[in-house]
């Protein structure tokens, strides 16, 4: 089987443990035919945290691998942009360059901390899953990326960390919009594997999203890891591909040069 990781962090990314020709390295020992380097760009903090410089620094060392690795791997230049809403005049911006592939994500609410740092004692769970669903959904309207990544993030932390139960199945309207939304516009849902080495032991999204996703007539799913370090490249890529079949797909998608190719599974 042709194996494909579409999401991963170099040391370009804040949480990146690993250069990108270690990553590169590790991709080909595993056996992949293809790897996307998608480090961070988190546009609601660009200045801030040093995005600026972080995604052309990023960029420049992934053409550097297209060129050594060329006859053993496909290594394709993406970015992760996340919050895009916030400014979208800076994410058009940083999406100028030339990439394979764009993924579009969702890690806070508007002016709020990442899901991974909210206060959950006295929250109102799902209140803010749904508010997450409904942010998404503004970012989808946008749509100027290829890939919606890890749909249902939240459930990361209020699931797997907080031990909520919180059931997808019980959010089908507000994720049908959002699945509409990408299906009518093009872009790819990613089946995330992250989660499966995480206390949520899910992928995000998991099958009841993959399957409604399937039955509203979405085509294009993509796989990553969401990698933050050598060794988790194409951890979970295996059993997102045997889910994808469950939901009923028989190809996934890679990209280059922003337009999707099929692979048969
Ligand atoms: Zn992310
Ligand atoms: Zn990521």
């Amino acid at each position: 089987m042709i194996l494909a990781d579409f999401h991963v962090h170099s040391d370009n990314s804040p949480d990146g443990e690993n250069s990108v020709i270690e990553l590169c390295e590790s991709a080909i020992n595993k056996g992949l035919s293809y790897l996307a380097i998608t480090d961070h760009c988190e546009i609601d903090t660009f200045y801030k945290d040093r995005y600026n410089i972080g995604f052309r620094q990023s960029y420049i060392e992934v053409k550097k691998a297209v060129s050594v690795f060329n006859r053993q791997i496909f290594v394709c230049a993406g970015i992760e942009l996340g919050q895009a809403t916030v400014n979208t005049d800076v994410a058009e911006s940083v999406t100028r360059l030339p990439y394979d592939v764009v993924l579009g994500s969702m890690h806070c609410l508007p002016g709020k901390e990442d899901f991974a740092f909210l206060q959950y004692e006295t929250a109102d769970v799902k209140k803010l899953f749904s508010d997450y669903l409904y942010e998404l959904l503004r970012l989808v309207n946008w749509g100027g990326f290829d890939i919606l990544t890890h749909l249902t993030y939240p459930l990361r932390y209020i699931n797997g960390e907080q031990g909520y139960n919180l059931k997808t199945e019980d959010f089908g309207d507000e994720i049908e919009l959002v699945l509409k939304e990408i299906i009518k516009r093009g872009i790819a849902l990613e089946i995330n594997t992250s989660g499966l080495r995480q206390k949520i032991k899910s992928t995000m999204p998991d099958l009841f999203c993959v399957e409604l996703y399937k039955s509203l007539g979405g085509e294009i799913i993509t796989l990553g890891s969401d990698s933050h370090k050598a060794e988790d490249i194409c951890a979970g890529i295996p059993q997102g591909i045997e889910l994808a079949k469950l939901a009923g797909f028989n190809k996934y998608c890679v990209y280059r040069s922003r337009k999707p190719e099929f692979i048969a599974i």
